[in-house]
């Protein structure tokens, strides 16, 4: 009934046509289906990044306004006052509180610049137990005033390349926060260090059980400028994670409210 090359040219059809389309097809399911998809999921990513950013350019605006606009506003009527009546004898109390306030803008100013101020790393391979000991060191006053029992769960540690001035600020930042979060606690403040080492990382763990973080607020502790605190700065945890990501490394936190709080810090190992 057929001719006899209708079995060849059937199947060199076929081949062509599976040729065709592993080529083509292939090329038309990639543009069609998975870079949309891959272009979605940049844009997306990039709005999270964005909103994030301006969240954080948001609170830092807020806090500048309130930082620096209210005390110079207080000044600025203080002056205002004294100019009004020169000779009132509350006027050496207004000069002193108008330079009161003229000093907190020049303190926030300060840390501003220091937040802001790029510095220069000296990289040198470190015992990173040695650093967190010298963080240790650092806060032996405040520690020793709190009556807080530190427990060290390390006894040598990984070596690290790290600038060693710059991680002990770092822990020291950590240890700063944790003796004051654990003022709450009538007795029994304890603080926890473990360093570690495996999987090519380092890892510095403080764990201290004092206040810890609501959950509403620890995605903002790393944000310049974000305290809880009437004296605070803001500044300590944005400054370490800075510091930490120069290293390539990475901070991270968990916490319970009114359980424990625990800092992790995880650097890269040197290849060896
Ligand atoms: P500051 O100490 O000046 O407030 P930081 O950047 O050091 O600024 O810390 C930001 C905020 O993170 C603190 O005000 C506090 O609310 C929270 N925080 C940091 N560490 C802890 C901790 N160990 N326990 C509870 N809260 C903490
Ligand atoms: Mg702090």
């Amino acid at each position: 009934r057929y001719p006899w090359f209708i079995w060849p040219a059937l199947g060199w059809g076929i081949g062509v046509f599976s040729h065709y389309m592993a080529v083509f097809g292939r090329r038309l399911m990639r543009e069609r289906y998975f870079e949309p998809a891959v272009e979605r999921e940049v844009r997306r990513e990039k709005a999270v990044m964005t909103t994030e950013k301006q969240a954080s350019i948001d609170e830092l605006s807020a806090t500048i306004a309130h930082e620096i606009r209210n005390p110079i506003a207080a000044a600025k009527s203080l002056v205002q006052q004294m100019g009004e009546d020169p000779v009132s004898v509350e006027n050496v109390e207004y000069a002193k509180v108008a330079l009161d306030e003229l000093d907190r803008v020049e303190r926030s100013i300060s840390h501003l610049l220091k937040y802001a101020k790029e510095e220069d790393y000296n990289f040198s391979l470190v015992n990173i137990a040695g650093v967190v000991d010298a963080a240790l060191t650092q806060l032996k006053a405040k520690l020793d005033a709190a009556r807080v029992q530190v427990t060290r769960n390390y006894i040598g540690g990984p070596t690290v390349l790290a600038d060693a001035e710059k991680m002990r600020q770092v822990f020291a930042n950590i240890l700063d926060n944790a003796i004051d979060a654990l003022e709450p606690l009538p007795e029994g403040r304890r603080i926890e260090l473990f360093v570690e080492n495996g999987g090519r990382r380092a890892s510095v763990r403080v764990r201290d059980n004092g206040r810890g973080i609501a959950a509403d607020r620890i995605d903002r502790i790393f944000n310049p400028f974000f305290t809880t605190k009437e004296k605070g700065t803001g500044l300590g945890m944005a400054i370490s994670k800075k510091i930490v990501e120069a290293h390539e490394g990475v901070i991270d936190v968990v916490s319970e409210a009114g359980v424990f709080t625990e800092f992790q810090v995880t650097l890269p190992l040197p290849p060896s």
